[in-house]
């Protein structure tokens, strides 16, 4: 039966980068103002993420661990909108099979808090009393220890810390109103800084720096069709004084951090043609969509999704895009 949940576990997580982004969204829905995280060895010696949100109870914590607990699941949530958001109280549960896992946490109010650490499922003690201020440290130590192959492939390629970085970066543009850092243990400096701010450009110009922040124009578009509820679509694009060779997109579809391949090629593609001489745009997005328009079409925990109505949403955002570059260069 371990076997069977190792490779079940290591289909939910299937590198470092996978971790990182399951617990940011953990402390993201504890509701924290504050999350940072340290990685070492590209996350494979060491991931660890603290966050000073609503805590874990002590009456919760012997089974945190075991598959489907999740505190996220009212009634009334529909099938849709679960899958839409990849496995349900799956992920702490899934590291514990691959990883060694410890939790320190505190609720509001309690004198103290609890650390404890599990394996494959279960608490390997007691809740233990500790000092804590405020929120939950999460520690996932010798990421796929038991998984051979995987982590032998991990540690001859290039390792994730690049890639953890990038997610922090996202993240950190989108939740405008939350702190992030991001840093390598025992590092001095964090490679991502963010602090808290109402403005989203400065959000960007904090994560991506000036240089991409001052040459951004918000784009804004919603359409309240007949048949369906109402699709919102606001961010922002560069203009033709920026520079890159690489698109950059970073797109949140109903709060989630997902990838649209054909979305970011419609982009491009009228991008292109409205700003010939510009390079390769940078593009900041976040659509609000009723769940069951969104399809997570690959594999739960990827992030790549597909839309119902797929082209005219396209098409709308295209429009909108052209409408605001070509006002912008006349
Ligand atoms: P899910 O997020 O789908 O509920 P997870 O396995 O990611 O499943 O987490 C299981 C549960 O553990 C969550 O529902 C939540 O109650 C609790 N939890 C995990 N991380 C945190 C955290 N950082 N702060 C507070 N509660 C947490
Ligand atoms: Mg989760």
């Amino acid at each position: 039966e371990s076997v069977v949940n190792r490779i079940a576990a290591g289909e939910v997580i299937q590198r470092p980068v996978s971790a990182v982004k399951e617990l940011v969204e953990n402390s993201l829905d504890a509701g924290s103002t504050s999350i940072n995280v340290v990685v070492k060895d590209g996350g494979l010696k060491l991931i660890q993420v603290s966050d000073d949100g609503h805590g874990i109870r002590c009456e919760d914590l012997p089974i945190l661990c075991e598959r489907h607990t999740t505190s996220k699941l009212s009634a009334f949530e529909d099938l849709q909108s679960i899958k839409s958001m990849g496995f349900r109280g799956e992920a702490l549960a899934s590291m514990t099979y691959v990883a060694h896992v410890t939790v320190t946490t505190i609720t509001n109010g309690q004198l103290h808090g609890y650390k404890v650490s599990y394996r494959d499922g279960v608490m390997e003690h007691e809740p233990q009393a500790i000092a804590a201020v405020k929120g939950t440290r999460i520690t996932i130590e010798n990421l796929f220890y038991n998984m051979i192959a995987r982590r032998k492939t991990l540690q001859n390629s290039v390792d994730d810390y690049p890639k953890i970085v990038d997610l922090l970066c996202r993240f950190a543009i989108h939740h405008k109103n939350v702190s992030f850092s991001c840093r390598k243990h025992g590092a001095a400096s964090a490679d991502v800084h963010s602090v808290a701010t109402s403005s989203r450009l400065d959000a960007i110009r904090s994560v991506y720096g000036v240089s991409v922040a001052q040459n951004l124009i918000k784009i804004e578009a919603s359409d309240a069709n007949p048949y369906s509820s109402v699709f919102e679509m606001d961010g922002y694009i560069s203009d033709s004084k920026y520079s890159a060779k690489k698109t950059t997109m970073v797109l949140f579809i109903n709060e989630r951090l997902v990838e649209c391949t054909a979305l970011k090629r419609a982009i491009e593609i009228i991008y292109a043609a409205t700003l010939p001489k510009a390079s390769k745009p940078f593009i900041y997005m976040s659509i609000i969509l009723p769940p069951e328009h969104v399809d997570v079409n690959v594999h739960p925990t990827k992030r790549e999704v597909s839309l119902l109505n797929q082209e005219v949403v396209i098409e709308k955002i295209q429009s909108t895009i052209e409408l605001k570059l070509r006002n912008l260069s006349e």
